[in-house]
């Protein structure tokens, strides 16, 4: 098999964060350190070696930048600080953009003008929208319920009899399938490249069902984020996922549930679970802004800058969501209705931008990685036997 050299795959890279790398003299230590590398697999190492050389399409179909776990033993190793950690890091962004046919990934992650001009286009358009075809209800007096809390659901004057809440729904609904499509499609991308396009690589059907199972744990877990030194990541990171995924069906499935007009007592457990999941958000983001503010271990050292705005965006939609929370039960008309207009605005650019195209996406490409590299160690496996079987 032939591969094709590409001069400009290190040039490339560098708009996604590369860096350090050259300085690789190939001892190895990365390699035997690193807490994620099987038998018969040589990552971080072999990455270096594959961008040293230019070959850029054994690269793109390369499934080791998801495999790992950002733990950086092997920067802190590495006698030549070729910062292997951060390089598995920056392959990971470039593989976001090869996945995406849209273009759009790489164009964010390599231009800032396009990455925050879709932002500040999304923010702009949630603003007016709501400011020129959903304004705040003329008598705001009426929008106080006996327990002294805002009728959410009565702020705006609905349109076609369509109330607040159903307003919202429609919306979330409409980006969930939107943003899903977009993953699902790319994540098939991925498939094509790294397991069908493949010659060598043979899956029996059946494989695909048995194997699924690692695909759901991986998503569940996280568990081998936990092969990891440090402890502390992998415990935030599994409570911003446990997060995330409450919150996400809070917003999308179970909104009519959720945002009525009833104030519900502190101790419901549709508000305990709010609570757990912005407690589970807050504790992620305040770990590793600290962490990157001091720069108090090689992991925070280097900050791409669509790392500072996964931070930011997420940080403004959590802390808008609870000051509407805090105005609504204080019976703040005005307050909620602005407060929840501003939320939306950081909330839409930040799940149709970073969602599909950007920081986000790794929730959905690590465990499809791990469950493809499965059926590619099975379809070696089974390979394997299948000579033995004939040589005897
Ligand atoms: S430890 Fe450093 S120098 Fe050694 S192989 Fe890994 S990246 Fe290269
Ligand atoms: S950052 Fe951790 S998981 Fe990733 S290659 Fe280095 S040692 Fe392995």
């Amino acid at each position: 098999m032939s591969y094709r050299v590409d001069f400009t795959l290190k040039h490339d890279l560098k708009k996604f964060g590369i860096h350090d790398w050259n300085e690789c003299f190939h001892c190895g230590n990365c390699t035997a350190i690193c807490p994620m590398t099987k038998t018969g697999s040589l990552f971080p190492r072999k990455d270096i070696r594959l961008l040293q050389m230019g070959l850029k399409d054994k690269l793109a179909t390369n499934l080791d930048p998801w495999l790992c776990y950002y733990c950086g033993e092997c920067t802190e190793t590495c006698p030549r600080d070729a910062n292997p950690g951060e390089l598995m890091m920056s392959l990971r962004r470039y593989l976001t953009s090869v996945y995406d046919w849209t273009g759009l990934s790489k164009k964010f992650y390599t231009s800032h003008f396009w990455e925050f001009g879709f932002i500040f286009f999304f923010f702009c358009a949630v603003i007016a929208s709501f400011l020129i075809w959903l304004p705040l209800s003329g008598n705001t007096a009426e929008l106080i319920n006996d327990q002294g809390g805002v009728m959410i659901n009565n702020l705006v004057a609905g349109i076609s009899g369509a109330s607040f809440v159903n307003i919202i729904e429609i919306g979330d609904w409409t980006m969930a399938i939107l943003v899903a499509g977009l993953l699902i499609s790319n994540i098939l991308h991925m498939f094509y490249r790294v397991v069908i396009r493949d010659k060598e690589v043979k899956v029996p059907v059946y494989a695909y069902i048995t194997e699924f199972w690692s695909l759901i744990w991986q998503f569940m877990t996280q568990s081998k984020f936990s092969k990891c030194e440090g402890k502390t990541y992998w415990v935030g990171h599994l409570l911003l996922m446990t997060g995330y995924s409450i919150m996400f069906a809070v917003i999308v499935v179970l909104l009519p549930e959720f945002q009525i007009e009833e104030v519900r007592p502190w101790y419901n457990w549709q508000r305990l679970m709010g609570y757990y999941a912005t407690f589970g958000i807050l504790f992620f983001l305040v770990y590793v802004t600290i962490s990157r503010i001091r720069k108090s271990d090689w992991k925070s050292k280097f900050s791409h800058p669509t790392d500072w705005l996964f931070i930011v965006m997420l940080g403004l939609t959590t802390i808008t969501g609870i000051l509407v929370h805090i105005f609504r039960i204080g019976g703040m008309v005005s307050a909620t209705y602005y407060m929840y207009v501003i939320h939306l605005a950081v909330l839409v650019p930040m799940i149709l931008v970073e969602v599909p195209f950007s920081k986000w996406s790794h929730l959905a490409y690590r465990p499809f990685a791990i469950y493809f590299d499965r059926l590619k160690e099975y379809s070696r496996k089974s390979q394997n036997e299948n000579k033995l079987v004939r040589a005897a």
